[in-house]
């Protein structure tokens, strides 16, 4: 589960930031037919926010079930390695 969040974290963050690419190339081309690469930064940026969301509130540890410190490698309750 939190693996799938990340691919799609990291997807999602990828296209954001080739679709900027492509929407600063062509505001430099001088073309402002943008509403297609606005919609997809749009649709990338809730996909990144809801992503983060996600992982803010599903650390939880896989052994015992309780909430655990996302930055910590080990779960504060049962001390098993978190994944
Ligand atoms: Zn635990």
């Amino acid at each position: 589960m939190k693996k799938a969040v990340n691919w799609v974290l990291l997807i999602a963050f990828v296209v954001f930031c080739l679709d900027w690419a492509v929407l600063g190339v062509k505001l430099l081309d001088g073309s402002y037919e943008i509403q297609v690469e606005a919609f997809i930064g749009a649709v990338c940026w809730a996909v990144v926010i809801v992503c983060i969301l996600l992982r803010l509130f599903s650390s939880r540890c896989p052994h015992c079930g309780k909430p655990t410190d996302p930055t910590g490698n080990y779960c504060p309750h049962c001390g098993k390695k978190l994944n």
